[in-house]
């Protein structure tokens, strides 16, 4: 059986199609600059990348040419579009709605515009690729596989905020969660490595890539996550502020005459390693940097690994303990230097990594030293054999 998944962003497209026999990823790409030309896909052809214009003035004109490059690339992947069961899509907000990936239907969808004004970013992007993949399969099932839904089971005294409770009444203000695809396939890989089941595991997942968040996974269940009612609370990330005295953005509006708009900005895309660094927002600079002896670059380093050592500490506190600890994506799985640094000085907790193990890139390893209590891994993640596991699970 092929899955085909699908993952836009308001100008983007990434798909990967999976012969879920082996669960084999059997093609992938990326088109990009939907809707503002020249458009590119690129994507690989026997493990070589290759990168060509294409027209792609909307999100359906770019699945038509996913459809195409499957169906007549340089190697073509199948032979007629029947051969795609299923479509299954990330969606970022599924409110509280969504508990659980779901069948699209008419109603799905306008379950998820409603939750439009929650992730205005996202989730329309994601309803044009649902609306792009409909059109042009319309007899094949599309599936919904949401961000929020590994977090939807939080207890109410972590979801909720301490403001007055009409907002969360009338106005669904909470903490929501994201990146829960990965936290979920992290956790329960590492449950798998550790050989034990997860429903005994304490496991606190830390996610840092672009945007990053942490969460404590305790018998499986997500029962708190960094990022709150939107994505910009919690960690330090590539251009977020991450956690901020909420005063701070109302003084710049009273008092330095910032509009709500110009504050969302600064805090969203000016903020997190770029605001520190004052260059970059890449973690691969930043290092870069500071191994040539820029100070601004190194203060960047240490306030990014500190505010994740307050969250491991705050994790293992509600959970009153950690068996094991996880760094994933592109900074988690890429960046010795940065797990070190998040988990050195962290023996009273049972945190001790071995530097000669840790001394890697992209791979799926065990870093802690033999003595530590906390078993430490980096395992790369796959948000995408997620949806397509589902998807094949909703169908079937
Ligand atoms: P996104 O959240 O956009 O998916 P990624 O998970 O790709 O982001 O993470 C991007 C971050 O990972 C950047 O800060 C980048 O510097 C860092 N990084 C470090 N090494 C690598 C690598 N080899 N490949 C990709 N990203 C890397």
């Amino acid at each position: 059986m092929k899955i085909l998944v699908v993952n836009c962003g308001s100008s983007s497209l990434k798909y990967q199609l999976f012969d879920m026999e082996k669960e084999e990823v059997i093609a992938k790409g990326i088109i990009e600059r939907i809707g503002t030309p020249p458009s590119y896909l690129t994507y690989s052809v026997n493990g070589e990348k290759k990168r060509k214009e294409v027209s792609a003035g909307n999100h359906t004109e770019a699945f038509k040419v996913v459809i195409d490059t499957l169906l007549n690339g340089v190697n073509p992947v199948i032979s007629s579009i029947e051969e795609i069961k299923a479509v299954g899509h990330r969606v970022v907000h599924g409110g509280e709605k969504f508990k659980e990936p779901t069948i699209i239907d008419d109603e799905v969808i306008a379950e998820i515009e409603k939750n439009n004004e929650l992730a205005p970013l996202h989730n329309p992007a994601g309803l044009a690729g649902i609306r792009a993949s409909m059109e042009v399969l319309p007899n094949v099932h599309q599936t919904a596989v949401f961000d929020t839904s590994f977090h939807s089971n939080m207890p109410k005294y972590a979801y909720l905020y301490a403001i007055p409770m009409r907002f969360y009444r009338d106005y669904r203000i909470r903490r929501y969660g994201f990146h829960g695809t990965s936290h979920y396939y992290v956790a329960n890989r590492a449950a798998q490595l550790v050989g034990r089941p997860i429903e005994e595991l304490k496991i606190v997942t830390c996610h840092l890539g672009n945007g990053c968040s942490i969460s404590a996974v305790k018998g499986g269940r997500s029962i708190d996550t960094s990022m709150g009612f939107t994505p910009l609370e919690g960690l330090i990330m590539g251009t977020r502020s991450g956690d901020l005295d909420p005063a701070i953005p109302l003084y710049l509006m009273r008092n330095l005459n910032y509009t709500a708009e110009e504050v969302d900005d600064i805090l969203n895309k000016e903020s997190g390693l770029l605001g520190i660094s004052e260059f970059s927002n890449d973690m691969r600079d930043i290092m870069k940097a500071a191994e040539e002896g820029n100070q601004n670059a190194k203060l960047a380093m240490e306030m990014f690994c500190y505010r994740i050592k307050k969250y491991i500490g705050a994790y293992t506190a509600i959970m009153n303990g950690l068996d094991v600890l996880v760094f994933t994506a592109g900074i988690g799985e890429n960046e010795p230097e940065i797990r070190e640094m998040v988990c050195d000085d962290m023996d009273y907790l049972g945190i001790k990594i071995d530097p000669q193990k840790n001394n890697f890139k992209g791979q799926e390893k065990e870093i802690s030293a033999s003595d530590s209590k906390v078993k430490v891994w980096v395992i790369p993640t796959n948000e995408e054999l997620v949806i397509a596991r589902e998807t094949a699970r909703l169908i079937s």
